[in-house]
């Protein structure tokens, strides 16, 4: 077995037992800030690093929604949320994400989002085209009616890279990629009663460090060696630094780093007609004959 699929699989049962607490909470009236730093802290608790802060996004939001210090968000009844969790152990990183559903009548969407991802997985073996997983994506989604959501993907998971260069579409692709033996990705279905695809926002709660700069400020020095330090070039939440630096200073450098391009931010991703979103997602490993599911 190789030495790495070690890492992956501690990172798989750190998730699963932050989850696994958390999991009570996860209901209406609950901040959704308490949840995602419950989680974040019990992944750090375990011996494990969050890849990426903890994505909560509801209903028609689709992704890169982490709530930053001030958010009083709280689920509500009939809310559908998403909660996206990444852990790394030694680099390497398990991305996996489950749809909590409390609206009776979307339970078929949340269900063939989990069907999808199941008959995605079954497929992955050495040599199979990214194509043709999105191709089973799409057909189990729209086969229940729904859409699936074509401009989101899954991806290839580098030690300390959460998108490696390769994509898993969640529709059928002409240009594709074979999958080979002992790469790692993400399949992360995504099912809307929308229109099918997402528009990203400019509400920015996510970030990361994609090259190093000279600081221009004592100020920007700080920050830039708080993440170069603490998050290296993984994406961190707003709220993280919200904790170490002023707010509105924060604000400012962060604003500064992105226009000189050292520093990209994610806009919260929301579906386009405002349709409700489910996602599920998973790890795999590929191997000769089908794949290594490590949550
Ligand atoms: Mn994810
Ligand atoms: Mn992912």
């Amino acid at each position: 077995m190789l030495e790495k699929i070690r890492y992956y699989k501690e990172a798989a049962r750190i998730i699963k037992v932050s989850l696994e607490e958390e999991k009570r909470n996860i209901k209406p009236n609950t901040r959704i800030l308490d949840i995602a730093e419950r989680i974040e802290q019990k992944i750090i608790e375990e011996g494990g690093k969050p890849a990426f802060p903890v994505n909560i996004s509801i209903n028609e939001v689709a992704a890169h929604y982490s709530p930053s210090l001030n958010d009083e968000t709280v689920i509500k009844p009939r809310d559908v949320v998403k909660v996206d969790i990444g852990a790394h152990v030694n680099g390497y990183i398990i991305d996996s994400a489950w749809t909590f559903n409390f609206n009776s009548n979307l339970k078929e969407l949340v269900e063939a989002a989990s069907l999808a991802l199941e008959k995605a997985v079954d497929t992955v073996k050495a040599k199979v085209r990214s194509g043709k997983i999105g191709e089973v994506i799409e057909e189990t989604i729209k086969s229940k009616g729904f859409k699936p959501v074509q401009n989101l993907s899954g991806h290839l998971l580098k030690r300390y890279s959460l998108h490696g260069g390769k994509s898993i579409p969640n529709v059928k692709t002409f240009f594709s990629h074979r999958l080979k033996e002992n790469e790692v990705y993400a399949i992360e279905p995504f099912a809307t009663v929308g229109k099918g695809y997402v528009k990203e926002t400019r509400k920015y709660l996510i970030f990361r460090l994609v090259k190093k700069m000279e600081p221009r400020s004592k100020l920007e020095e700080k920050v830039l060696n708080y993440i170069r330090s603490s998050y290296n070039f993984l994406p961190f939440a707003l709220r993280w630094l919200e904790k170490e630096f002023e707010p509105q200073l924060l604000d400012l450098v962060l604003k500064d780093l992105v226009k000189r391009g050292a520093v990209e931010r994610y806009g919260v991703l929301v579906e386009a007609g405002k349709g409700v979103v489910a996602q599920r997602e998973t790890t795999i490993m590929v191997t000769k004959q089908g794949c290594v599911r490590f949550i």
